[in-house]
């Protein structure tokens, strides 16, 4: 009995493995990756699996079913034909650089062909790896909850990103200190397989570049156009030249998608930048509740901020920099790279202005939009307004009655009683601008309302919604699992018996562990 997936790998077969095959730790050098087996576990039990994902890969749901599928997606079941592994990386954490990191937790188990497209599939928690430093390779049932929920959602919500195929307890038991506070505790263990066309990372060219091994690195970069980029043709200076320029135009759309659902990564690290400008490493990530450019999720960066949702276009750019480092030893000339990182930056401010016109119902540009916009975002902050629910009902403004603007929005702030007075006075000035900004659009209310309901979603998971899940999961009631996944599906969509879950945070959640703090211990 086997699980019916067509291996077909590429990364294990055709890049420089680390000749050593022992499971240690160490510094893997002029090699990819190293061969590591999945940790057997205690007793595994599947908890869900993505319908979407299992179709991908041609699988069904009579194999998800299957002692096999179990035994293979927890780590217990080696497929025929298939020699899993560790990537090695490196990467800047939190702005400096961090030197080997590599898949610590992570298992590849191999690449996957269905319907003409190439799968990398992989085990998050499957045990060590020579990568794995000074930690143990796990991860707990919290942290594969957010990660499983979140990038199923984030999919649905038209977001580039990694997939999930299926979540599962390994049935062995973990220790965290999850506020790094000197209180460790057993958890749950599980193990989540994720599923991407490729899980490279930035910080896997720049391992090489830092170690100066040029030709391993020249090697990888050629794989990764062949495989990934097949479209820009042989390598050439010109080639890495387009690459660079591709990955970046690719990481902007990225962290645009995010800007515009609030989504916040959290640790937007090098190594947890995608080669093909896909959310990836789902850790202390968080969804804005109130609008707030200062907000992280992540209290491993609450001293620093960096992470920020404001500055996550600018961190883009920073790692885009790394990466332009990274490449540099195969082009060797820094003019060109610094011309597309120009124009990068350039069209970060553009395509900013192009989302938040979406968002607020604009086809036609008008050269006042960035004051306006600016105007808009100063009030959201002032005001301690849920994002969601504000853009979502603004798509019910009516451009002839303007006055009633802010009646339209009022579910969406955390203290309406705060709302008097000036601040009331412009709020209400805003309101009578937009209704004028808004004759100079043809399309109809009705219209406009429609199109802003595909950008501005009406379910995003907001952080309390994932810790009910964990919570419930936690006592092995997993109904809430399936009940977010479902409605996460479909998050544009009016969902008549799921209104609960389209109205602010509860005050029980604004400062609980996990809702609104999070630690990078997961
Ligand atoms: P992250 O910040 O979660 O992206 O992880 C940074 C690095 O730490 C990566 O190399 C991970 O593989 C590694 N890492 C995180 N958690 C663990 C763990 N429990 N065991 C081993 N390595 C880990
Ligand atoms: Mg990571």
């Amino acid at each position: 009995m086997t699980v019916n997936l067509e291996i077909r790998d590429t990364f294990n077969t055709q890049l420089p493995a680390d000749p050593i095959s022992e499971n240690h730790r160490r510094q893997v050098h002029g090699a990819c990756f190293s061969f590591v087996k999945p940790k057997k576990t205690g007793n595994p039990k599947m908890l869900h699996v993505s319908p979407e994902m299992l179709t991908t890969l041609g699988l069904t749901g009579q194999d998800a079913k299957s002692n096999i599928f179990r035994g293979v997606f927890t780590g217990n079941e080696i497929l025929p034909n298939t020699k899993p592994y560790a990537m090695c990386y490196g990467g800047h954490q939190f702005g400096n650089w961090a030197g080997q990191l590599g898949d610590g937790r992570a298992i590849n188990l191999g690449e996957v062909v269905s319907r003409g497209k190439r799968w990398a599939i992989q085990l998050k928690g499957a045990g060590e790896t020579p990568y794995s430093r000074t930690a143990d390779g796990l991860a707990v049932l919290r942290s594969s909850i957010r990660e499983y929920l979140c990038s199923e959602a984030m999919f649905h919500l038209g977001v580039p990103t990694t997939r999930a195929l299926s979540l599962a307890l390994s049935g062995d038991q973990v220790l965290r200190d999850v506020l790094y506070n000197g209180n460790p505790e057993y958890e749950k263990g599980a193990i989540v397989c994720r599923v991407s066309p490729s899980f490279l990372r930035f910080g896997n060219y720049e391992i090489f570049a830092a170690r100066k091994e040029v030709e391993t690195l020249r090697t990888l970069v050629d794989y990764t156009i062949a495989q990934h980029y097949p479209q820009l043709g042989k390598p050439s200076m010109d080639t890495y030249l387009q690459f660079f320029k591709e990955v970046g135009e690719k990481s902007i759309k990225m962290v645009m998608h995010w800007q515009r659902v609030g989504f916040v990564h959290g640790v937007m690290n090098t190594d947890n930048m995608s080669i093909l400008g896909l959310t990836i490493d789902y850790g202390p990530y968080g969804w804005l509740e109130g609008y707030d450019h200062g907000w992280t999720p992540n209290t491993t960066d609450s001293g620093q901020k960096r992470y920020r949702y404001g500055t996550q276009p600018q961190v883009v750019l920073w790692n885009l920099y790394q990466l332009a480092n990274a490449l540099y030893p195969l082009i060797g000339d820094t003019a060109d790279l610094e011309l597309i990182l120009n124009g990068l930056e350039e069209k970060l401010g553009t395509a900013y202005l192009t989302m938040m016109r979406a968002k607020l119902g604009f086809n036609y540009e008008d050269n006042h939009d960035v004051d306006f916009i600016e105007e808009l975002e100063t009030l959201l902050q002032r005001s301690e307004t849920d994002m969601t629910l504000f853009f979502r009902n603004l798509g019910n403004f009516k451009k002839d009655a303007s006055s009633d603007g802010l009646s339209l929005i009022t579910d969406a702030f955390y203290k309406p009683d705060e709302i008097k007075d000036t601040l009331k006075a412009e709020w209400e000035s805003w309101f009578s601008k937009y209704g004028k900004r808004l004759k100079k659009e043809e399309r109809e209310d009705s219209e406009r309302k429609l199109a802003m309901n595909t950008v501005n979603p009406k379910y995003v998971l907001r952080n309390y919604m994932a810790q009910l899940a964990i919570d419930a999961a936690d006592n092995g009631d997993y109904t809430v699992i399936e009940e977010l996944f479902s409605l996460l599906r479909n998050p544009y969509d009016e969902q008549k018996n799921a209104e609960k879950w389209f109205a602010k945070r509860p005050e029980w959640a604004r400062n609980k562990v996990g809702c609104s703090m999070l630690s990078c211990s997961s």
